[in-house]
């Protein structure tokens, strides 16, 4: 499928398309679409960055156009329920891109904010509506949402609405769904709780299956630097004092890691908000606009709360700890470098994450630059074809150059080859680097 044309969508759908700058379908947006407009359920094995609102939400629209029918108060057509308030307003946004041309309203409802606005929006009727399921529910019960002419439904980010204590909301809500609809199904990954749920829910669906985008990957200049547990903090801040962080994402592997990372960095002046699951909906809320409209240049998160985050203009995106599973690595890079744009991903290493590293690497098939020394113990395991390579042609010694990145400082590492010379860096972004 090389153009939107071949899709078959209606024309106001595909002037959208082309002022959004798509040319071609990404693999879920072209196996969905078809299918979705011919009317059948769906399972989309895919995760944020595939184009998969786009898989659910063009045919959504081409759907109800096409329909012509109008909600009446309180009575949505379609419904989207999705994990978080920040994924539900990213999901509403696109309807509006997309459904620019056409006449179709769309509602969003989450928690953490007043109910009013919301329930006005519902009260002028709205075709489409995107929601988070505690507030769907609080709604529901009070009588603002009635679903019993719901046509399409679509359950978005499966596994996370699970990781996140939804099942019981979500089971209620498909509870009182009509019988006679059309059902699409999103999760990046299938463990049991979900497939029950897809029986449950889905009727002869044709099932599409997207591997993560790996593309954003090759335009990453990744880089490693190995360092100790308990001088992270001082190489970040160093970091992101450097000119060219414009905008920077830091990944921490606990809720409790980004507090007091994000507050350290607070302390020493540098604007910096933070993101995870211990937050209310409307701190997390606010973190994000923050970022979105860089009053802050450094945004703090966890894997759980960043999924999903689609910034544009992220220059760097910092690892201070490694992810536990390797495909979430490939997932925070991925928060740099989109639109064709290059992105710089900085993953500090400690002797303890070589595990981690290990594998990592392995799943990227590749060796990633180190900027100091890598150390003996970080290398891959014998036989595994990647031992004593750098990643780069030619610069598989990269003893000697110093680790501190923009700094040149005398830190000495002991026992690290070659990373303790006072040597400056030409430039975190770009030195030591492959693209
Ligand atoms: P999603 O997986 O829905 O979060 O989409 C990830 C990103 O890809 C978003 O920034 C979309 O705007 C973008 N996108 C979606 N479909 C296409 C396409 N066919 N061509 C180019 N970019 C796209």
């Amino acid at each position: 499928m090389d153009n939107f044309e071949q899709l078959g969508l209606i024309e106001a759908l595909n002037q959208a398309i082309a002022k959004e700058g798509y040319t071609t379908p990404t693999p879920i947006q072209a196996q969905t679409i078809p299918a979705v407009l011919e009317g059948r359920d769906c399972l989309g094995i895919a995760q944020t960055g595939t184009g998969k609102t786009a898989a659910f939400a063009l045919p959504i629209l081409d759907r109800l156009s096409r329909d012509g029918r109008k909600a009446t108060a309180n009575r949505p057509l379609a419904l989207i329920l999705a994990p978080t308030r920040e994924l539900a307003i990213q999901i509403s946004g696109s309807f509006s891109t997309y459904g620019q041309n056409l006449r179709l309203r769309c509602a969003c409802v989450f928690g953490g904010v007043s109910q009013v606005p919301q329930v006005s929006q519902l009260r002028r009727g709205s075709e489409i509506l995107v929601a988070t399921p505690g507030r769907l529910l609080d709604l529901m019960n009070q009588g603002h949402v009635d679903l019993s002419s719901l046509q399409i439904f679509v359950l978005d980010e499966a596994d996370r609405m699970l990781d996140m204590g939804f099942l019981p909301d979500i089971q209620r809500i498909i509870a009182k769904l009509p019988k006679q609809k059309q059902s699409l199904f999103f999760s990046a990954t299938m463990p049991p709780d979900i497939v029950d749920l897809t029986r449950q829910l889905l009727h002869d669906p044709i099932t599409v299956n997207v591997a993560p985008k790996q593309v954003s990957v090759t335009q990453i200049d990744q880089q490693l630097l190995f360092v100790e547990r308990g001088e992270r903090q001082d190489i970040l801040r160093q970091l992101l004092s450097l000119e060219e962080v414009e905008r920077a994402i830091v990944f921490t592997r606990t809720k409790r890691g980004a507090s007091v990372v994000c507050d350290r960095l607070r302390r020493t002046g540098i604007t910096a908000a933070v993101i995870h699951g211990n937050k209310s909906q409307s701190a997390r809320q606010q973190a994000l606009e923050s970022f979105r409209n860089r009053e802050v240049s450094v945004l703090v998160a966890t894997d759980i709360a960043a999924r999903g985050i689609d910034i544009d203009g992220i220059s760097h995106v910092i690892n201070f700890d490694l992810p536990v599973d390797a495909e979430s690595y490939v997932h925070r890079i991925g928060r740099t470098g989109r639109a064709g744009a290059d992105g710089i991903a900085l993953s500090f290493c400690t002797d303890d994450e070589y595990d981690t590293l290990r594998s990592i690497e392995k799943l990227l098939g590749r060796t990633i630059p180190s900027m100091n020394a890598r150390p003996t113990g970080a290398n891959a395991a014998q036989g595994s074809g990647q031992a004593g390579r750098s990643g780069q042609p030619g610069r598989s010694g990269q003893a000697g150059r110093s680790g501190r990145p923009g700094q040149g400082n005398g830190a000495s590492r002991g026992g690290r080859p070659g990373s303790s010379g006072p040597r400056k860096r030409s430039g975190f972004a770009g030195s030591g680097s492959s693209r």
